[in-house]
Parts: C-alpha cells; sequence; structure tokens
C-alpha cells in the first residue's frame, strides 16, 4: 500500500552519521524528532513521553540536560528508551560531559550559548573517544554577539558563520561526527540559511523553524519551512517545534514526510471530499467519527469518506478503502470496487472493521470476499440517485444559463440604440 514518491529534486549527498541506531545523512531515511517538555529529573514522567513520541512517529528523541538532577535522570531514562536520546546542552560544559556519562546517544550543543573554545573542544574530544554525535545547533535567536554584529543580524550568512566556527573547533581535536542546523523563527530566513548550509557542508541537516508557535499557525510555519527545503532535496531529520504537546510534534513530523512519499506510511491517512450539493451524509461528521475510530489502529492505508454514491467511489479510487453514502446506505469500496451495502448508521463501524481486515489479509483477499450482489446493489442506487437529482444536483448550469440570460438582457437594456454601437462602460477616454 506504498504510494509514489512526489517529485522532488534529488536529495543532496551528505555524510550519514548514526544516533544511536538511527542513522542519519547519506541514504538513511530522513528521520523525525521531538523534545520532551518534562522536567528530565521525573523519569517515569519524561519515559511515558519519550513512548508517547516513539508512538506518535519520533525516531529520535531530545530531553533538556540543564541540572545535575537532569544528568542523573538521563542515566535511568537511556537504558529504558525506546529510542535513541539526545542531550540538549546550552550554557554548562559540565552538563555536556555528564550527559556522555549518562549514555546518550548525542549532544545537541548551541554555540551562541556555550561559547568558550577549551570547553568546545573538552566535549567534542569527549564525544569522540565515546562515539557519540553532537549537532551544531544554531539559532538566530541565540547568535553569537560578536557574529550578530560583524553580520549586521541574524542573516544567512551570520548563522552559517556560527556553524563554520564550531565545526573549526571540533577539527583541531579530530571530531567529525557532525550535524548542523540553523533554525530561525523567520521562515524566509530559515530556508535561505539552510540552503546556504547545504552548499557550504556535507554534514547532515537538521531541519526545523525554531519557536513557530501553537498550532494552526505554528504547524504551518514549519510546514513551509521543512518542505520548501525537503523538496529541494535538503534535510536529513527534521523537528517541528510547536507549542503544543510534543506528540503534535512527532505526528506532524511523519505525517510531512509520509504525505511527500519519503517515509514508508505507519499510520492512516484519511481522505474526505469537501461534500456538495450531491451529499447524502454529513461528511464532517462521518470523517470525523471514522479518523476518531480508526487513527489509533495503527493501519497504513489510506481511507476515504465520500459524501455521495453517485461521484464517490470513482473520485477515491486510489484510496485502499472507502465509503459513500447513498439513499440511507453506505457504500464500502476497496480500490474503487464496491465490496458490501451496509445501512447508514453501520458505516463508521463496517468501516473500521474493514480496515483491519484488509490490513491483516491484503488488498487481493478483501476483493475476491466481496459480497456478490453488493456491486448492483450500489449501482442500482446510483442510478435511482441520478434520476431523483439529475446530473445538475449543485445548479451549475442552471446558475450559468441564468448569468448569461442576465448579461444579455442587461446588454440589451443598457445600449437601446444597438446594433454596433460599444456597450456602457466603454468609453474612449
Ligand atoms: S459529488 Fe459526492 S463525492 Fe464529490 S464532493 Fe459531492 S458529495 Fe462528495
Amino acid at each position: 500500500m506504498a504510494r509514489p514518491a512526489v517529485a522532488t529534486a534529488e536529495r543532496r549527498k551528505t555524510r550519514q552519521i548514526k544516533v544511536g541506531s538511527v542513522a542519519v545523512g547519506g541514504d538513511a531515511p530522513i528521520s523525525v524528532q521531538s523534545m520532551t517538555v518534562t522536567k528530565t529529573a521525573d523519569v517515569d514522567g519524561t519515559l511515558a513521553q519519550v513512548y508517547a513520541l516513539a508512538a506518535a512517529g519520533a525516531d529520535i528523541v531530545r530531553c533538556t540536560c540543564n541540572e545535575q538532577a537532569a544528568a542523573e535522570g538521563l542515566a535511568r531514562i537511556v537504558p529504558r528508551s525506546p529510542v535513541p536520546i539526545v542531550a540538549d546542552i546550552h550554557f554548562h560544559h559540565e552538563m555536556a560531559l555528564a550527559a556522555l556519562e549518562a549514555g546518550v546517544h548525542g549532544l545537541r550543543l548551541n554555540p551562541g550559548n556555550l561559547r568558550k573554545p577549551e570547553e568546545i573542544k573538552q566535549i567534542a574530544a569527549e564525544a569522540r573517544d565515546r562515539g557519540v554525535p553532537i549537532r551544531i545547533g544554531v539559532n538566530a535567536g541565540s547568535l553569537h554577539p560578536e557574529l550578530y554584529k560583524r553580520f549586521g543580524g541574524a542573516t544567512p550568512e551570520a548563522l552559517v558563520e556560527s556553524a563554520r566556527m564550531e565545526l573549526a573547533y571540533f577539527d583541531e581535536v579530530d571530531f567529525h561526527d557532525v550535524k548542523i542546523s540553523v533554525k530561525a523563527s523567520n521562515v524566509p530566513l530559515m530556508i535561505a540559511a539552510y540552503r546556504l548550509a547545504s552548499e557550504t557542508f556535507d554534514h547532515p541537516l537538521h531541519l526545523g523553524v525554531t519557536e513557530a508557535g501553537p498550532p494552526p499557525a505554528g504547524l504551518l510555519k514549519a510546514t513551509a519551512g521543512i518542505a520548501t527545503l525537503l523538496s529541494e532535496g535538503i534535510g536529513d531529520t527534521i523537528r517541528y517545534s510547536l507549542t503544543a504537546d510534543p506528540v503534535e510534534e512527532a505526528r506532524a513530523g511523519r505525517q510531512l514526510l509520509e504525505a511527500l512519499g519519503l517515509r514508508e506510511r505507519k499510520g492512516l491517512d484519511l481522505i474526505a471530499c469537501p461534500s456538495c450539493g450531491r451529499a447524502e451524509i454529513d461528511v464532517i461528521g462521518v470523517a470525523r467519527a471514522a479518523q476518531a475510530a480508526l487513527e489509533n489502529r495503527q493501519l497504513p492505508i489510506q481511507v476515504a469518506v465520500m459524501g455521495c454514491v453517485v461521484n464517490g467511489p470513482g473520485e477515491a479510487r486510489e484510496a485502499d478503502l472507502g465509503i459513500a453514502a447513498g439513499r440511507k446506505r453506505g457504500h464500502l469500496f476497496i480500490k474503487g470496487q464496491i465490496v458490501r451495502v451496509v445501512p447508514e448508521d453501520e458505516m463508521v463501524e463496517a468501516l473500521v472493521e474493514e480496515a483491519e481486515r484488509l490490513v491483516a489479509e491484503g488488498i487481493e483477499a478483501r476483493l475476491a470476499a466481496a459480497d456478490s450482489g453488493a456491486a448492483a446493489e450500489a449501482e442500482a442506487d446510483r442510478q435511482a440517485l441520478f434520476a431523483e437529482q439529475g446530473d445538475d444536483v449543485n445548479s451549475s448550469e442552471v446558475r450559468v444559463d441564468i448569468i448569461r440570460r442576465t448579461i444579455a438582457h442587461e446588454r440589451v437594456v443598457s445600449t437601446p440604440n444597438s446594433g454596433g454601437s460599444a456597450p456602457s462602460g466603454s468609453s474612449e477616454d
């Protein structure tokens, strides 16, 4: 039930690193990251969130390591985590060393906040010896003040220069296990910075729009930045930074990659028609009920909810499974072929049952198990609706006819001496 990838540009070649068991860069699948919002010292609370993020699609999870209790928490979290854990480090180099001691699979350093070269090199040397990668996490909002001054602000060049300077420190201690991010909350700035970073470095790039804010605007901003770059072949791992439950971040990241055909579908893709005059049901209500019933079942299929049987099965013939309404009945279809007709109030239940069977048994088997009379019953409903509604149920042709007659009438009444004179309003000045 895989879908073809969209026509994205060829992915830019980057080196590959390993964050625990997850490869990042090179030809590795683009990975999804998120960050816990619990106190890292709260081991059980943080682990519960890590598990929730992993279930929602996160491949790697970051936890803050801002105090000794957090580092100690990491020592207990890392061995029990289902996904690699990265420690987020800002001001205190000893927290990076403590996180390495805790066994984390990666570090994120902010060059704007951790500035002493000797401390940076000490961390890199320790990471090198332990085989742990580091993300150079440049952020426009916390750019090194000297760079801000030198470049006249947080420009793309300033962000990339910050990463380059950090890389130079790493080079001094022969540490190269690096990925880079150059995030900004301003989407055009973020896009320009990553484009420049992609031309400048061959290290894997971690994409994100920082401080994107709450959904839906935050989702749109993050998607605008991340999807634009992915479509250009830029980016090896992504994070949505939303002011929301981080599960939403992980889910959004995963859904974006699936929508672009860059990751195999892991969960449900529910599509629904926009509804129109032909709709025989409350499409929004049924789509919501279907989503609620199906979304936690981890069924990697596309399911369609369509408002009418006249056009629904045809319009959604690419969906793995769908349901269309007509004459108080639901028509279940697989790849556009009707397999069952059920009473309208059993539509969602029947959809869920068929979805589970489809995943368990496969499309061919479920098509073979179709009710023998279903296609004929559905066609009878369809023809009956055609007969009742005609083929212009949205009254489009009636409206077009009225528009034509209105304009023709207006032209005649506004040009009493018509016979070739210009219509009113087309003056010669
Ligand atoms: S024609 Fe049917 S399937 Fe298409 S939008 Fe209208 S109700 Fe939905």
